[in-house]
């Protein structure tokens, strides 16, 4: 690969503030500077120590690599999620992201004009959640900028035409956006939308294993045709069967699972934007009680917008102290932050039930882990409908439909013995660890991945 002059590029991640969204940029950020780039990441402080203390997967040392950026944002409210609202959608981060949306373009043009005055190009990464970015990049003499998708591009796909005919070949339902998220949101998002200048491509967090007809699909797409595209996912770090973490502290949760037997641990895992009611939980750990499964538990409400604002104390600690005792042995309940990646990289463990975030999503199955799948807002609908029934590799815990409703433990109990003991399980979970080989394939040498990272870092050091 020839790549002239990276000493004289700088690359400007700009996330989106929110975990999946800041854990994508990292990970791409510290890709490109194990390739010798200068990659600055910038965000507001508390994000930036978010990003930076919640990284999973690589050595805590590489975080050297890149040059991390306050943008200072005026003060938010940071309120705790609404567990009883009427929709699981994260509206609770909607004051932080306003602000963000207009409190950052001035530190953004501030740190991108002084790059570009050092630097022959300044290259501006941001996430497609926060269009601005494009506006600052093209304002810059030698700027250009680069879209971060970090959901499926299948779900791009549906988001410009819900009835497409690829998704209509595949027997694929799309969700209209606005019963997945919350009015402001979608509001935000073609608001952002409307910001004007064009990027100069866009960088996918998927692979062909998974989606090689969208990513076709896409790449001949009117919108597209004067945009260089590159899929380079999973950004995630592959770990190995024996999952032994990168960084310098061991989680119990590791040691726990060291002791179990093969493929025999359901993961439970609902990421960092969804809340389950009081009613749903309680169901919820009955079902897992029931199935006699082993299983580690991350019960964890959303993220506040601020995730250093103190919390306070877990409403579920009644339900905990009863739950722990009763299930002694056969499960581990996890209430701070779970090291997933090593988890799922683990051979004990068997599958994941999860809401479906695309990190999740993505994470589950480069590890060849199958999916139950609980989605409960934005892209997570459609990710599951891409899991179980186009790449066959997880089971539905609740159709959207049915996602105002509480799931009776009987329900949830079925679908998890389904998967962990039932033939039709075993064959899934041979799917999902076919799937998986192919999803590293592609960040192996050769693989369509590697190659697309390769040909974008040639292109933006022309
Ligand atoms: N995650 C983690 N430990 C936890 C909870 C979440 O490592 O206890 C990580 C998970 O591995 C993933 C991200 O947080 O990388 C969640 O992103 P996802 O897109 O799955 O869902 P979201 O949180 O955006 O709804």
């Amino acid at each position: 690969m020839a790549i002239g002059s990276v000493e004289s590029v700088a690359v400007v991640a700009v996330p989106f503030p929110a975990q999946g969204h800041l854990n994508q940029l990292v990970h791409l950020s510290l890709l490109l500077a194990s390739r010798g780039l200068d990659v600055h990441y910038a965000a507001p402080p508390p994000h930036v120590l978010q990003a930076r203390s919640r990284l999973h997967g690589w050595d805590p040392d590489t975080l050297r690599t890149i040059h991390f950026h306050d943008l200072d944002i005026s003060a938010y409210e940071s309120p705790s999620p609404d567990p009883a609202a009427p929709t699981p959608f994260p509206s609770h981060l909607m004051p932080m992201i306003e602000t963000y949306e207009v409190a950052a373009r001035g530190p953004l043009d501030a740190l991108l004009d002084r790059l570009s005055a050092s630097y022959r190009r300044v290259v501006v990464l941001y996430d497609r959640l926060i269009s601005f970015a494009v506006a600052a990049a093209a304002r810059l003499r030698n700027g250009e900028a680069f879209g971060l998708q970090c959901v499926a591009i299948s779900y791009g796909i549906g988001w410009l035409d819900p009835a497409h005919q690829l998704l209509r070949e595949h027997g694929l339902q799309f969700h209209p956006v606005d019963a997945c998220m919350s009015k402001e949101f979608v509001e935000y998002l073609y608001r952002s939308e409307q910001d004007g200048a064009v990027p100069a491509g866009l960088v996918m967090n998927t692979c062909r294993a998974l989606e090689g007809e969208f990513i076709n699909e896409i790449s001949a797409h009117p919108m597209f045709k004067e945009q260089k595209l590159f899929a380079v996912g999973p950004l995630n770090p592959l770990l190995d069967a024996s999952a032994r973490t990168r960084g310098k502290t061991r989680h119990e949760c590791t040691d726990w699972l060291d002791k179990q037997p093969p493929a025999s641990v359901l993961y439970v895992s609902f990421g960092t934007t969804s809340t389950l009611r009081g009613d749903q939980v309680a169901e919820l750990s009955a079902a897992l009680k029931g199935s006699k499964q082993r299983f580690i538990w991350v019960l964890r409400d959303a993220d506040r917008a601020d995730i250093f604002a103190d919390s306070g104390e877990s409403r579920h600690t009644e339900l905990l102290s009863r739950f722990t005792a009763e299930t002694q042995g056969t499960g581990l309940v996890i209430t701070g932050w779970a090291p997933q990646l090593e988890i799922l990289a683990h051979g004990a463990t068997a599958a994941f039930l999860s809401h479906c975030g695309w990190n999740s999503t993505m994470e589950s199955l480069s590890h060849g882990k199958p999916i139950l799948a609980w989605p409960m807002h934005s892209d997570q609908p459609w990710d599951a409908e891409l899991v179980c029934k186009y790449l066959k590799a997880g089971l539905l815990v609740r159709p959207w439909e049915k996602h105002s409703e509480v799931i009776p433990a009987e329900a949830i109990q079925e679908v998890i013995e389904e998967a962990m003991i039932s033939e039709k399980g075993m064959a899934m979970r041979q799917r999902a660890k076919v799937l998986g080989e192919a999803v590293r394939a592609s960040l192996a040498d050769g693989g369509s991945s590697r190659k697309d990272l390769d040909d974008f870092v040639g292109h933006i050091t022309r």
